[in-house]
């Protein structure tokens, strides 16, 4: 298979280097939602960022909170980045965070108990960070001037070194997504929200692109447990803990109806929809497939999963520091994997050859 063969970086003649004069000018941000508390986290990803990339481009970063930044935790992140690069700190207006009076508090609760083994159900301050994530956080002011942001998060590696802009790859390909690893989730997690968005669409059939992605969301090869119960949908999702997005798709007018209709649909709190799912619909949907990219050549880790590729022999790119091909710790862990689903009925043979 093509996407087998050692990859440094995409197959495209424009890209950015790190002397061109366009290196480091899209309008674009690296933005970091976590607690005071995330402290030595966030530094080690900012760490192997910076160093694997961004020391070479100078993006700013955007630490965003629900709370305020500590002095110390402000103070720590300025002494780690060069003492040029403009860093931001917002607080997030409660909101765009908090349960919103729509929900009822006691039903929430009860809902939740029976959620129990839904990872994180049992925490409000999760449902509202995937709520923030879905449908507010590109509405902060802090990120009003930009249009791309590359979200990054406590505690996650970047194994190679990445020699070109990666924003002006996003825009010079006309890309608005990229994206590393491709899951499928927990359908308990996601019980009604295709059946929602099923309903949506009936509503607005204008809003479905011609060159979505529609397979990839149905029943497809290797099916999760239990996934019956979500009504059809694969649970195939991008991994949104790793993701580049450019704004305009989100600000645009499918993106923002459908938030306002999942809203009212109260599956952020009375079910545990993630950010990552409801994301990948939008996508899946609305979108054209082919400008959503998968970033084969960048090595990534959030616990569990990896993307680790393949460089040239003789590359030290990636200088070792992950093992080519590997995706999880547990060989039990593979069947979690949806990236072929999508490679493989969703990407054409073209697509697959510019990798
Ligand atoms: P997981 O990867 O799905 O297990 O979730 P994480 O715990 O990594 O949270 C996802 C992102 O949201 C990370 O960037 C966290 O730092 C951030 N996050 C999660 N909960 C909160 C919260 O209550 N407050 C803030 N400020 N950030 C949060
Ligand atoms: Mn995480």
């Amino acid at each position: 298979k093509t996407f087998a063969e050692p990859i440094t970086e995409p197959k495209s003649k424009n890209l950015v280097r790190p002397y061109d004069s366009l290196a480091g000018t899209a309008s674009a941000t690296i933005l970091c939602l976590t607690r005071n508390q995330d402290l030595s986290d966030i530094v080690t990803s900012i760490q192997q960022l910076e160093e694997q990339f961004n020391n070479q481009f100078g993006y700013p970063y955007t630490f965003l909170n629900d709370e305020e930044f500590s002095d110390h935790f402000k103070n720590e992140i300025t002494r780690l980045l060069p003492i040029d690069r403009e860093v931001h700190f917002g607080k997030i207006d409660p909101e765009m965070w908090d349960m919103p009076d729509s929900i009822d508090p006691e039903v929430f609760k009860s809902k939740m108990e029976q959620l129990e083994d839904v990872q994180h159900a049992n925490k409000a301050s999760y449902h509202n960070m995937c709520r923030f994530y879905s449908r507010s956080f590109y509405h902060h002011p802090l990120l009003a001037k930009y249009k791309y942001i590359w979200r990054v998060e406590p505690n996650v590696n970047f194994y190679c070194k990445i020699n070109y802009d990666i924003f002006q790859f996003m825009e010079h390909n006309n890309k608005i997504y990229g994206f590393v690893l491709n899951l499928y989730d927990s359908p308990e997690s996601v019980k009604s929200l295709w059946k929602s968005t099923m309903n949506f669409v009936k509503k607005h059939p204008q809003y479905l692109h011609p060159n979505g992605s529609y397979e990839w969301l149905k029943d497809n090869v290797q099916k999760p447990q239990n996934y019956e119960i979500t009504g059809g949908y694969s649970t195939c999702h991008f991994w949104t803990n790793f993701e580049i997005i450019n704004l305009d798709f989100l600000r645009s007018k499918p993106y923002e109806d459908y938030m306002n209709f999942l809203e009212s649909e109260k599956g952020f709190y009375y079910e545990r929809w993630g950010d990552a799912p409801v994301r990948s619909l939008a996508l899946a949907l609305f979108a054209d497939k082919s400008r959503i990219h998968w970033f084969r050549d960048i090595g990534y880790q959030h616990f569990p999963y990896t993307n680790c590729p393949k460089s040239p022999a003789g590359s030290d790119r990636c200088n070792g520091n992950c093992q080519p091909g590997s995706f999880a710790p547990w060989p039990s862990l593979r069947s979690e994997n949806c990236l072929p689903v999508w490679l493989e009925h969703i990407m054409t043979q073209e697509e697959l050859e510019s990798y």
